[in-house]
């Protein structure tokens, strides 16, 4: 429900205490875990400069299972010292969005992640890595197999042994994502893969079916439909998280979610922020809300 990538997009500084409501909000509806901010240079995301004490501030709430995105290992050393146990790594499928993104081509940016994951072990704290723009690239256009590849090689000799894809900027099809991840999980049978859908075009549902056809559990999501990406132009957020719950138990898709509690999430969100990001939930409510009877029952107590 990456409370991570709804913030970080807002150029409106959201108060630290506004943060920490939504994400004790969060923690109360049965989803179980959270990419909590991003330790990234306080000059280069202003708005998650509070990384430190919004994660010091839920250390309570142990519903959630917190991580953080890292940048590099000042970043990494900031999450650990703020009591962060789970590290998510950064790394773009190319080189223009990693020189965007990173300042550094994909094989330098690879190259710094070393030491991060040294500093993770000495502290028994795990790591996950991510690639950015994996299904599509704002300045290359599609992403192949061939180049997630060695990134996914990389990853695997680091010993990292989950990935998340993300379509940064709403580039993937259900097609693509079907095929890339038969011929991913075929090749990399260790690892295990997460997906972070945008729904910038309006297809991350799509998506998220097809992912789930190829047996993949682990979905990003981000309450009210809020975010972007800064780095992206034009992408717009996550998928919502209460339109991703809704989907999936429309499908009878367990996600120990509870629906309503989410949907009071995000209207809570929406109304500290300001406003949301495209959420069918907080637009036209669950399917189950039947129109018709709850009129019908209106005139028969009248
Ligand atoms: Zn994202």
């Amino acid at each position: 429900m990456a409370p991570r990538d709804g913030f970080q997009a807002e150029d409106a500084w959201i108060p630290t205490e506004t943060k920490i409501a939504i994400i004790r909000q969060l923690a109360q509806t049965g989803l179980t875990s959270m990419e909590v901010t991003s330790f990234v240079h306080p000059k280069a995301i202003p708005q998650l400069r509070d990384a430190e004490e919004v994660v010091r501030a839920v250390q309570d709430e142990t519903n959630l299972a917190f991580r953080a995105l890292v940048p590099n290992v000042k970043g990494a050393e900031r999450a650990i010292s703020s009591g962060i146990t789970k590290l998510k790594l950064m790394l773009s499928a190319t080189d223009s969005h990693s020189l965007s993104n990173a300042n550094a081509t994909v094989k330098e940016a690879q190259d710094k992640l070393e030491p991060i994951i040294e500093l993770a072990e000495k502290h028994d704290v795990k790591v996950g890595g991510s690639i950015s723009v994996a299904f599509g690239c704002p300045y290359e256009g599609v992403v192949s197999v061939e180049q997630l590849r060695p990134i996914l090689e990389r990853y695997e000799k680091m010993g990292i042994k989950e990935v998340s894809l993300a379509d940064t900027t709403g580039m993937a099809n259900p097609k693509q994502v079907y095929d890339m991840l038969g011929q991913l999980q075929d090749e990399f049978k260790q690892v295990t893969f997460s997906m972070h859908f945008h729904n910038t075009r309006g297809l991350a549902i799509a998506n998220t079916v097809s992912a789930l056809e190829q047996g993949v559990t682990r979905f990003d999501s981000s309450i009210a439909g809020l975010g972007g990406c800064p780095y992206a132009p034009g992408a717009s957020g996550n998928v919502a998280t209460e339109d991703l719950v809704h989907a999936l138990h429309e499908m009878g898709v367990e996600t120990g979610a509870d629906l309503d509690k989410v949907i009071a999430s995000a209207k809570e969100a929406r109304r500290l922020i300001g406003h949301d990001g495209g959420s069918y939930m907080l637009q036209a409510g669950p399917s189950k809300n039947l129109h018709g009877k709850v009129e019908a029952q209106e005139k028969l107590e009248k």
